[in-house]
């Protein structure tokens, strides 16, 4: 039997893995190795400079001192029985949105796998706590990666809206506005400090979006590519080559 392996970064312990894996049981042999504790918004961080522990927790279930990434990792390259055939992240509880799968975990754990060649997914439930449609949703589209497979350097990032969803829609990356301002405060010794990520940031509502999607109580799901080269802007920026290439010549002259 294949084996799959479930992430996430919400904690090993969370409840969203456990009704992911509990999901897609019958479509492999499910592994979970998933941070002890919760990685939100740790991005796409490795461990590098220290040893990364694990402990069994049950059969199948690891907890790793580690990021989703880290999780990844070790689930691709050996600590495993086999190598995964899928590597799904989530469901996580929160969305992971437009420019948000730049700081997400969750979506970093796809990134890896991705990065790491395994075809991977992955899940977020966009407000409350009942996983029960989006373990639904996870099953579908794992079934169908599973099948059909996913262009190379490619995830999927799934956001399911609240409640019962009207549909399943492929959608591209929406643009959050952040129109919020740092907050400044002074703490007892008088010194500032700043809070960032205060109030509930604002959205382009354009459509085909993934926020869009959700906003109308869609489920999106957004093939993100990791070749992040705007190829576009290559053609537009061919003749920069030659004329940087002479300033930088020129700037020697003038330092000799
Ligand atoms: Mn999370």
């Amino acid at each position: 039997m294949s084996v799959l392996l479930l992430t996430n970064d919400d904690g090993v312990h969370a409840a969203g893995l456990a009704v992911l894996a509990s999901a897609l049981e019958d479509l492999g042999e499910v592994y979970v190795i998933a941070p002890e504790r919760e990685q939100s918004a740790c991005g796409h961080a490795l461990t590098l400079h220290r040893p990364l522990r694990v402990d069994r927790i049950r059969e199948r279930w690891f907890a790793a001192n580690g990021t989703p990434s880290d999780c990844v990792n070790l689930g691709v390259l050996g600590f495993l029985p086999a190598a995964p055939v899928l590597v799904v992240s989530g469901i996580n509880h929160g969305s992971n949105l437009a420019d948000d799968v730049t700081y997400s975990g969750t979506v970093s754990g796809a990134m890896e796998g991705t990065l790491l060649g395994v075809p991977s997914v992955a899940i977020s439930l966009a407000d409350g706590d009942d996983f029960g449609e989006a373990a639904r949703v996870a099953r579908l589209i794992a079934t169908r990666v599973l099948v059909e497979g996913l262009p190379t350097k490619t995830l999927l990032n799934v956001n399911v809206p609240p409640g019962v969803p009207r549909g399943i829609r492929i959608t591209r990356q929406g643009h959050r506005v952040y129109t919020e301002k740092i907050v400044e405060q002074r703490d007892p010794r008088g010194r500032a400090y700043y809070w960032i990520g205060g109030g509930e940031p604002r959205w382009e509502a354009l459509e085909g979006t993934d926020l869009a999607a959700v906003h109308e109580g869609f489920v999106a799901v957004t093939p993100v590519h990791l070749d992040l080269t705007h190829h576009r802007a290559l053609a537009q920026m061919a003749d920069w080559s030659r004329a940087l290439t002479a300033q930088l010549e020129r700037s020697r002259g003038r330092a000799d």
